[in-house]
């Protein structure tokens, strides 16, 4: 490792984004110092975020399934559940892979400097760490992400409530929990919680689940999470919390101006969205300017308000997702260095939620469509028409294409199904590369996949699917 203070390159945060574009400039043979610290390297993603909660998820659907079966003739006899057990070896996979994906990657990187430390801007090209000592570069990437917004209410401070960074490290099993928020943070972990065995309550200030989608989604997905006995409070929003013994009350007034008290014996845990990581960066200092969100503005090429400031992940306002923070990072080196004017494109961008059933989705749906002024038309194929889900006796969800009845192209797709977010990627590509509903239509679907419902709903924008017979177009 280096011992320098001036270099071609620094990278301000050790996540997703920053190891990203740490690959990229190594490749390049550019002298880099990455600056980190808040969170261990590797930052939200395989420390407190998309690892610990898609394992718990896991463990959760097989306690789950040991006390369900969907077959008569199958009788389950239910999961012994070792909660501490269940989180040691969410621990260790979370070291393993924040060693193996991570630190042993850039372990034989010469050209690397890494320290631990804040940074903040003196000038464009210059940074102090830890109030300390001072570096240099010809360009920076700022990749300090985000962190759960914690929202402004009387007594929350108070209470000691939860954010994902410190819930998943609990070994002692909540009893019970209420969760602030129901974006698609709050949802994955009120099902993977409540299927271990801890009494979950969701209080929503909004009408309804994972509100940024259409409301057939929200109903869909809300109606499983309560068959399974997620208690979801819509319409609730949290004024004052007080803690009264062991206990916390929680406030809550409705858009009826009536007033209702909580009490929650066990947890409070905060998924109210993330705020982005730029207060304490001395943006202002060097004039860099920031979206209302708070965001740092950046266009298509990852470049900030000044010429050598480049920005990537979840501190830039793109989509907020770990392969999305990396493609940045990426592309930010590569612009910076090769002037090779690479652009972020999103327009076939996919996505999960990792619910069961689990929400994906890729481009426009109809709301989007129709603000936009794109024709559109939908074809709704609800699973209990997929032979695949039939045999499963599993016809949780559907599949909702969305094209332009004018060209034919699909311009957008959701997905509710049980490992739904398998069949996202495929319709990432049909969107991308242009191909016509028609094309699926004709495509040969093995016969009982769950891909096939997606040939399916692509027949259904002209015929009753219903009234086929097995595999006949
Ligand atoms: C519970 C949860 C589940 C998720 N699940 C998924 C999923 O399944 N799939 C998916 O794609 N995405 C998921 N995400 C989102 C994903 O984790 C993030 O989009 C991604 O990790 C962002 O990477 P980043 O590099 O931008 O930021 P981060 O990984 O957050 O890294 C930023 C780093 O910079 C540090 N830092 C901040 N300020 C400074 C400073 N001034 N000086 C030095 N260091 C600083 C931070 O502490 C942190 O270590 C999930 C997120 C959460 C919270």
């Amino acid at each position: 490792m280096l011992e320098n203070k001036d270099f071609d390159l620094i990278i301000i945060g050790g996540g997703s984004a920053a190891f990203a574009a740490v690959i990229r400039a190594n490749e390049l043979g550019l002298t880099t110092l990455m600056v980190n610290a808040g969170l261990p390297i590797g930052g939200t993603c395989v420390n407190v975020g998309c690892l610990p909660s898609k394992t718990l998820i896991r463990a959760a659907e097989t306690a789950y399934h040991a006390s369900h079966s969907n077959f008569l003739g199958i009788r389950t006899k239910g999961a012994d559940i070792d909660f501490a057990q269940v989180i040691k070896d969410k621990k260790q996979l979370v070291k393993t892979l924040q060693k193996k994906k991570y630190l042993d990657v850039v372990s034989d990187f010469t050209n690397l400097q890494m320290i631990n430390g804040w940074a903040r801007f003196v000038d464009s090209n210059t940074i102090l760490v830890n109030g300390k000592d001072t570096y240099t570069a010809i360009k920076l990437i700022i990749a300090t992400g985000a962190t759960t917004n914690i929202p402004n209410i009387e007594g929350l401070k108070d209470i000691g409530y939860l954010t994902n960074v410190s819930l998943f490290d609990l070994e002692e099993q909540p009893e019970s929990i209420t969760i602030m928020g129901a974006g698609y943070i709050g949802c994955e972990i009120a099902m993977a919680y409540n299927r271990l065995g801890t009494k979950v309550r969701i209080i929503e200030f909004t009408d309804r689940v994972l509100r940024s989608q259409t409301p057939d989604i929200s109903e869909e997905l809300g109606k499983y999470m309560q068959n399974e006995g997620i208690e979801i409070l819509p319409n609730f929003r949290a004024v004052k919390f007080e803690k009264l013994g062991n206990d916390t009350i929680i406030h809550c007034k409705c858009p009826d101006n009536s007033f209702h008290k909580i009490v929650e014996q066990g947890k409070v845990l905060v998924a109210t969205g993330i705020r982005p990581n730029t207060q304490k960066l001395g943006l202002k200092s060097i004039g860099l300017q920031l979206s209302q969100s708070g965001h740092i503005r950046v266009n298509e090429l990852m470049e900030t308000s000044l010429p050598n400031i480049y920005a990537a992940g979840d501190v830039v306002n793109t989509p907020a997702y770990v392969y999305t923070a990396s493609y940045e990072g990426k592309i930010a080196v590569e612009n910076a260095f090769t002037g090779s004017e690479q652009k972020a494109d999103y327009s076939s961008l996919s996505w999960v939620v990792f619910t069961d059933p689990q929400v994906s989705g890729v481009g426009l749906d109809e709301s989007q469509a129709a603000a936009q002024n794109i024709p559109f038309q939908v074809s709704k194929l609800e699973l209990k028409d997929v032979p695949r889900a039939i045999a499963a006796n599993d016809t949780r969800g559907f599949i909702k294409l969305i094209r332009n009845p004018e060209t034919d192209k699909l311009i957008g797709a959701r997905v509710i199904a049980p490992e739904g977010g398998e069949l996202i990627h495929q319709l990432s590509m049909v969107v991308k590369h242009g191909i016509t509903v028609k094309e699926i239509a004709q495509s040969f679907y093995p016969y009982l996949t769950l891909g096939e419902g997606i040939k399916l709903a692509a027949i259904a924008f002209g015929k009753d699917v219903s009234k086929l017979s097995c595999c006949a177009s």
